[in-house]
């Protein structure tokens, strides 16, 4: 992947915000793409598509602070668990 350009069918690096430029029948515009999935293929310009990052961006699902409440509960209980008592 040199100079961070990516196409389609490439793992995405990193979530977040990407310029995606096609060929010749569209303008670059930005889309959303999450880490460990493939850019797609563009239906009209097909492989020719490139993809940069445009805004690197945690996916709220997966922030810290934000992640599901199940999973922070989750989180809080095993903390308390290993609480020492005084
Ligand atoms: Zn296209």
């Amino acid at each position: 992947m040199p100079n961070g350009s990516f196409r389609p069918g490439d793992g995405v690096p990193v979530t977040g915000i990407y310029t995606a430029t096609h060929y010749q029948h569209r303008m670059p515009h930005e889309v959303f793409a999450v880490e460990g999935d493939q850019f797609p293929t563009c239906r009209k310009c097909d492989g020719r598509t490139r993809f940069v990052l445009s805004q690197a961006a945690t996916h709220i699902d997966t922030d810290r602070d934000f992640a599901k409440a199940a999973e922070n509960a989750k989180a809080k209980r095993a903390k308390a668990g290993t609480k020492k008592i005084p």
